[in-house]
């Protein structure tokens, strides 16, 4: 702790020294956020100091945890005690602040709800330069349950205390696949129910499958997909049919619990296919340590950088493409009526399918306690269309996800109005948090941030 002291008051004095009238940022090694704006020369925060697991308590199962600690640090850190954060994002260097300040979501969200629902108290540096501890009781608790889709524009997250679940060493899957999306919806709640953990994948119309994941003590066999073998192909060659899916039935694979928990980040889910890292001769020379998400992203801001994939397109006389990247949640059972639409208007594939249930009230990104929702995540792009705008899909899926009494997560662009923004992430609740904890507006509005690209 004397650690952290210390860095708050190096940090306190690097905000003060920043002219008023700058914006405060911050400046961080890592992000995990889809927008991409022009190098900024003034400078940020420097938030260094903040990346370390302070405690572990075994006995609460409480972790103490520095708020740009990543969870590939905070998972090495719980794993040695046989616990784990109950939430964990499934890309390495999302940081616990990330993670609860933009949304994050993981296969246990089914059970545990989103990584700020358990978070116990926060140390906040707001944007007028005071630290306060934010709990859901105490005089900031607004500030606490107005934190989670924030950006960061109500302040920044210094310290987190954490609740923590016990783990096994293994967890056995059941990829379960469904010929319709009707059918996977309407099994969510009852295996969901069944398992420690759930997610799907959806490689097309009648090509839809729900992994289900339970924690075992031992193994026959365990596979690993850090190699060769690439996790999302290994579902379509795995699974069992929903008809035959049997509750004591043997499981169709299995994972040590660390792998299990990064197997997304290994191929950045199936994205690292552009950078040709699935070919199985590329995979073998590109170095084990460099297959990882935040390499992958690296490579996707220089190409942004350099604009090199759209002078190939121009040059092969290809339409431009529209960069379609979003996490959306909507209502279980109107997950059908999403895909399809998605199938019809987007095209891309495969898209990742998340159950979820909030456990609580959160008014910036107001999901229901307790009814079932589904984040579905698509990364990829799509030929725009002739004289249609830019970002013409993007604004069709904005429609159809208000349209479906869903949401949409603000890591990635948008698209919406003033009005509309501030009726789906609740206006009134941010400007009066904004005008208490900000008032001389260093920090940006989360409107300039997420959709003006500020
Ligand atoms: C392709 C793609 C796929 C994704 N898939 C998933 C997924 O499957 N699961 C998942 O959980 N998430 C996913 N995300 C979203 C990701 O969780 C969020 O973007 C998250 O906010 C990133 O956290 P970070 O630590 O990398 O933060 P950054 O990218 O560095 O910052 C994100 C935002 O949070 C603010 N911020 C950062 N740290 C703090 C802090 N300590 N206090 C307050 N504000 C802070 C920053 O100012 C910024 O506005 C995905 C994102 C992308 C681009």
């Amino acid at each position: 702790m004397t650690g952290h002291h210390s860095a708050v008051e190096k940090l306190l004095a690097s905000y003060r020294a920043i002219p008023e009238g700058t914006p405060v940022r911050l400046a961080k090694r890592t992000s995990n956020l889809f927008r991409f704006r022009d190098e900024i020369q003034a400078p940020g925060l420097d938030v260094s100091g903040f990346d370390k697991v302070l405690s572990v308590d075994p006995e609460a199962r409480v972790a103490d945890v520095q708020g740009m600690t990543t969870y590939e640090d905070l998972v090495d850190a719980t794993l040695p005690y046989g616990l784990m954060p109950l939430v964990v994002p499934q890309l390495k260097t999302i940081t616990l602040g990330g993670a609860v300040t933009g949304l994050g979501i993981e296969s246990s969200s089914f059970h545990h709800g989103l990584p700020h629902e358990s978070v116990l108290e926060m140390e906040i540096l707001t944007g007028s330069g005071q630290v306060v501890v934010a709990t859901p009781d105490n005089e900031h608790r607004d500030l606490f349950y107005a934190f989670p889709n924030s950006y960061g524009t109500l302040g920044y997250t210094l310290r987190l205390k954490i609740r923590l679940q016990p783990v096994k060493p293994y967890v056995a899957l059941w990829h379960v696949r469904f010929s319709s999306a009707r059918e996977c919806a309407e099994a969510i709640d009852e295996l969901g129910a069944q398992a420690d953990f759930i997610d799907g994948t959806v490689f097309g119309g009648d090509e839809v499958y729900l992994t289900l994941g339970r924690f075992a003590d031992t193994a026959e066999r365990v596979s690993d997909y850090t190699g060769q073998d690439i996790y999302y192909r290994s579902i379509r060659d795995r699974y069992v049919t929903a008809r035959w899916l049997r509750p004591d039935g043997p499981p169709t694979d299995v994972l040590t619990t660390h792998d299990y928990l990064w197997r997304w980040d290994t191929d950045w889910f199936w994205c690292s296919r552009a950078f040709g890292v699935q070919n199985p001769l590329i995979r073998r020379a590109w170095p084990a340590s460099k297959k990882r998400s935040d390499v992958y992203r690296r490579l996707v801001a220089l190409d942004k950088r350099l604009q090199t994939s759209a002078r190939v397109d121009r040059w092969l006389g290809r339409p431009p493409r529209e960069d379609v990247i979003q996490d959306v949640e909507v209502p279980v059972e109107r997950l059908p009526d999403f895909l399809d639409f998605f199938h019809r208007e987007i095209g891309m594939s495969p898209v990742w399918l998340c159950p979820l249930r909030a456990q609580d009230k959160w008014p910036l990104y107001p999901l229901e306690p307790g009814r079932t929702y589904v984040n579905v995540g698509f990364w990829g792009t799509v030929p725009q269309k002739p004289g249609r705008l830019p970002e013409h899909h993007n604004r069709l899926i904005e429609r159809e996800v208000a349209r479906l009494d869903g949401h949409k997560s603000l890591y990635s662009t948008a698209f919406y109005t003033r009005e509309d923004f501030w009726r789906y992430y609740d206006g009134t609740t941010y400007q009066r948090l904004k005008e208490e904890y900000d008032p001389d507006r260093r920090l940006l509005d989360l409107y300039d941030k997420t959709v003006r690209g500020r």
